[in-house]
């Protein structure tokens, strides 16, 4: 008899999972649901070209590929529990569908700010697609905003914001912005990018209260700083969606917990994506991330499980960000590093930054600088000694490896 496999979360993670579960020879049904009503799309593009009004929303495959790779979907559907006694999952119209595999790709919903205001209106937060089209429609009406977080959400959306003609202030908690992805120096970096645009960032700032009557007027800070604002935006981060796990008593912990074959605790169910935490090869410790590179990759290693094959998921992660003409690309994490190498790139003009252990490359921070950041995927999946003072000239990196 013919196998299912259900796959809960029309996510990157998601959808990469159902196509490469055909590749990888999954003869069974697929069945795909997800909550919002759209089929799977592209995020990155939300707080960037889709706001600048640059680009509409792109699927990840067009309707025809599903027929294409016989994936069957439901849109505008939650599960409420699984029940893995008989291995079905209920959904909140209370049907009940049985699955010989599940996949969990639930994804992360994004922090709240639960102070004093923070339900008034003209507050907004950016995560779906529905989130963008409203932010995009409000955008229309307002002339000065205050973004509380300074991540890569609240960043992409205040150089958009900026250059539309609007005010832009960012409050941020840490004492420097981007902590999670960069150094001090790249911080600064950012922040003086931000300043000569005319974005004014405040870092070490708790956010007391948000007034207004009905609609936002003004953010309240804890040193009594006040900064007036027809509109909110908060890009303060992401909670993984791991409840669906705890119905079925999976471990979690801060994610989903996954070895390297993307199998959770039950034999039965994988999981991919932002929402599990797993044994990163890189890092050489238990880590989430919210990366998209991870994610895909993430799912395949969880398709070729489903499907009997044994691939770990060791892929390298590596993210991108646009803000104003500087295109950030980050190759690898770390947690160590003991030299930075700085590199220019003369035709574009732009850097890159990259980080040894020894003469072994770590992590790459290039802005405007495509060349090495490709070189640079490559060099720390091999690990190859590389030539210091090579790298300091202006030789391509690839040539930098030393002869063996
Ligand atoms: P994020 O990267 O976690 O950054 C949020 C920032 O807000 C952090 O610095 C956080 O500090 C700070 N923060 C937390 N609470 C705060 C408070 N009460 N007041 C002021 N600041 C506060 O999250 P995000 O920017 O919201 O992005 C959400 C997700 O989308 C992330 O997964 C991100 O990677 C992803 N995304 C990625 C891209 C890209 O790769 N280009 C673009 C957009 C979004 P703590 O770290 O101390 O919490």
């Amino acid at each position: 008899m013919s196998q299912k496999c259900i796959i809960i979360g029309m996510s990157h993670a998601g959808i990469h999972l159902a196509t490469s579960l055909r590749q990888y020879g999954w003869q069974g049904e697929i069945l795909m649901i997800g909550n919002e009503d759209i089929l799977p799309y592209h995020r990155p593009p939300l707080s960037k070209g889709f706001l600048k009004k640059q680009s509409n929303i792109a699927l990840i495959h067009p309707e025809s590929d599903f027929e294409k790779y016989q994936i069957q979907f439901r849109l505008s559907t939650s599960v409420d529990f699984i029940q893995i006694h008989n291995k079905s999952i209920v959904l909140d119209s209370g049907e009940e569908i049985n699955y010989d595999k599940l996949a969990l790709c639930t994804g992360g919903r994004v922090r709240k700010l639960n102070i004093r205001g923070s339900t008034l209106k003209g507050i907004h937060y950016l995560r779906d697609i529905r989130d963008a089209q409203k932010l995009r429609e409000h955008l229309k009406y307002v002339k000065k905003v205050v973004i509380i977080g300074a991540g890569f959400i609240g960043l992409e959306i205040a150089a958009v914001l900026i250059e539309q003609g609007i005010k832009v202030t960012v409050l941020e908690v840490n004492s420097r912005i981007l902590s999670r992805n960069l150094d001090v120096v790249m911080s600064n970096y950012f922040i003086q990018l931000h300043a000569e645009h005319g974005v004014e960032i405040k870092t070490n700032i708790d956010i007391r209260e948000i007034q207004g009557k009905h609609h936002v007027e003004s953010v309240i800070c804890d040193d009594g700083s006040k900064f007036d604002a027809d509109s909110v935006i908060i890009g303060i981060g992401v909670i993984p969606n791991v409840e669906l796990a705890l119905t079925a008593d999976l471990e979690v912990e801060n994610g989903i917990v996954v070895d390297k074959f993307a199998c959770t605790s039950n034999v039965d169910i994988v999981a991919a994506g932002d929402c599990t935490l797993f044994p990163s090869d890189h890092l050489q410790r238990s880590v989430r991330m919210e990366c998209l590179a991870n994610a895909a990759d993430q799912a395949k290693t969880a398709a070729a499980t489903l499907s009997g094959n044994s691939i770990p998921h060791s892929a390298l992660p590596w993210f991108w960000s646009e803000q104003y003409d500087k295109r950030l690309q980050i190759a690898g994490v770390i947690d160590h590093y003991d030299q930075v190498i700085i590199r220019q790139d003369f035709t574009n003009g732009g850097f890159s930054r990259l980080y040894f252990e020894g003469n072994v490359l770590k992590m790459a921070v290039c802005v405007n600088s495509a060349k090495d950041f490709i070189a640079s995927k490559q060099l720390i999946v091999q690990k190859p000694a590389i030539d210091l003072k090579l790298v300091q000239t202006e030789a391509n990196l690839k040539q930098c490896v030393l002869k063996k």
